[in-house]
């Protein structure tokens, strides 16, 4: 994928399939009232949600979910990875492990790597960071949003294991600002409170890399969905929408950390609303 002359390489990491109607509410009061404990069928959430919007599932209606990292080679020698994949240890019942073949299928290796961004600390985004207990990437810098690292680091212990061997060497973002030229971060909290945007841009191309503040293209095409697993829906719901927004112009293009394939999309408006399409 190109954007303008900034290129980007999906590093694929693993896929999970879960099923469609488990992961997503029609509306915020039910995200809210219950999570994603309460059973589809109990929320009203249904299959028949899905049938305009077939096109972004599986044959079996399945959403395929995959994992992985994007690799943005940026002037100045930087090689900039955003997130890190699940890793080689598996992570609520989903699996990786490929990312680092991935990054050696395009010639590359883990000390070409110079900087390493995180979207959120989620444990299937952070998974490749320090599996061992040292840096996989052992000259790059890595970096968070301070708000992830203070919510997470500490009090959830999958999480804080598996970046203890980053801890010492950490760098934080708390408001925008650039990471290599054309690489910015844009905090958007709501599914998690450092939940930030990678935003990609060259001449008047831009790409959102989305992280899982959208799961799925559905969330972009209809505001009234609502993904079950955001720390703050009501926030989560926002950032959809202002996404939406901004994915409708002319030149922008985005992806989503866990759409199939880790494939870039375009969203427009037709005659029956907003549409969307892998690019
Ligand atoms: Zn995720």
């Amino acid at each position: 994928m190109n954007i303008g002359e900034l290129s980007v390489i999906p590093l694929y990491d693993g896929s999970h399939f879960e099923c469609a109607w488990d992961m997503f509410s029609k509306t915020i009061a039910e995200a809210l009232a219950c999570g994603r404990d309460m059973p589809a069928a109990a929320r009203g959430g249904a299959a028949a949600d899905w049938n305009p919007h077939r096109d972004l599932l599986c044959p079996d209606g399945a959403l395929e979910l995959t994992f992985g990292g994007f690799l943005i080679p940026a002037a100045n020698g930087r090689l900039v990875l955003v997130d890190a994949g699940i890793g080689p240890h598996a992570y609520k019942g989903a699996t990786g492990g490929r990312l680092l073949e991935s990054l050696a299928a395009v010639g590359l290796s883990t000390d070409d790597v110079t900087d390493v961004v995180f979207t959120h600390l989620h444990g299937d985004h952070i998974g490749f960071a320090a599996p061992y207990g040292y840096p996989t990437f052992a000259r790059a810098t890595y970096r968070c949003h301070s708000a992830d690292w203070d919510y997470f680091f500490g009090s959830n212990d999958i999480i804080s294991e598996r970046l203890a061997g980053v801890s010492e060497r950490i760098e934080f973002w708390d408001r925008e600002m650039t990471i290599a030229p054309g690489v910015d971060v844009r905090p958007m909290p709501g599914h998690t409170p450092g939940t930030t945007v990678i935003v990609l841009s060259s001449g008047t191309d831009r790409g959102l890399l989305l992280g899982d503040a959208v799961h799925s293209p559905v969330e972009l095409v209809d505001d009234a969905w609502a993904g079950m697993g955001d720390i703050d829906p009501v926030a989560a719901s926002r950032v959809r929408s202002a996404l939406a927004r901004e994915l409708e112009q002319e030149g922008s293009s985005g992806a989503g950390g866990h759409f199939p394939g880790l494939r870039f999309g375009r969203l427009w408006t037709g005659a029956t609303g907003r549409q969307w399409a892998y690019t």
